[in-house]
């Protein structure tokens, strides 16, 4: 009894890492699925910790990038709302709809907030964050732009030039440990029918429906000499 508890254990730990590798693959499919055409985007000015940042972001559940722009101080910053104001419905964006840095994003900002900090007025410094995943984010990544005067531009975590979009890969673990454990059901049912073909393989070809041991010759009630496996009795004929 406590061997096959130890059985089901181990199956369940198995269909339990299907589901985490399935959540990556469900997240990149979302990821690079996301078309230039159909994003809407909310945009707004937010401070945090000091940073004057101009951020603009994605609003699908799935999946979400956001492009973050730091300025030197205050008055810059709304400078560029001003700047974003002037332009008519640009990018399917609703200015000023933003009033907090997304959730997602706030740990990249404060990980990365050298990246952010602008070295003097008429430099800008800004950075880009990727997650993916369904129900829950699972991966993320980043990259950062420094517009100095050699251009340079960092990557954090992603996979770049597969794609259209750069494929996040560092792990969210609550995340995709909750999307391992939704989809494992998936996995679990797909084994249980893999080995339903099986059993029914065997005993349409007169084996063992457990061991494949070849059951010619044997009465039709004897137990399976190899296994054990005593034959399911048939139904008795109507009378
Ligand atoms: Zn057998």
């Amino acid at each position: 009894m406590r061997t096959r508890w130890k059985k089901h254990a181990a199956a369940w730990a198995c269909y339990v890492l299907l589901g985490a590798v399935a959540g990556v693959v469900v997240a990149w499919v979302a990821i690079s699925n996301v078309s230039a055409d159909g994003r809407e985007f909310t945009e707004g000015p937010v401070s945090i910790e000091g940073l004057h940042l101009y951020i603009i972001a994605d609003r699908s559940a799935t999946n979400a990038g956001c492009h973050i722009q730091g300025f030197d101080n205050a008055a810059l910053m709304l400078r560029e709302v001003e700047r974003r104001a002037a332009i008519p419905t640009p990018d399917g964006g609703v200015i000023g709809a933003l009033t907090e840095a997304p959730s997602w994003a706030v740990a990249e900002i404060r990980k990365r907030r050298e990246h952010l900090t602008p070295p003097s007025p008429d430099i800008t410094r800004s950075m880009g964050v990727y997650v993916s995943g369904w129900p829950m984010h699972c991966v993320k990544g980043a990259t950062t732009y420094a517009e100095d005067a050699t251009p340079r531009v960092m990557f954090f975590g992603l996979i770049r030039d597969v794609v259209k979009m750069p494929l996040p890969y560092l792990i969210l673990w609550p995340g995709l440990l909750l999307n391992a454990i939704l989809y494992s059901p998936v996995f679990f049912a797909l084994h249980e029918a893999w080995r339903w073909w099986v059993r029914h393989l065997r005993r349409s070809n007169g084996l063992c429906p457990t061991c494949a041991y070849d059951r010619k010759g044997l009465a039709e009630t004897a137990p399976c000499p190899e296994c054990g496996l005593a034959p399911r009795p048939r139904p008795a004929p109507a009378s």
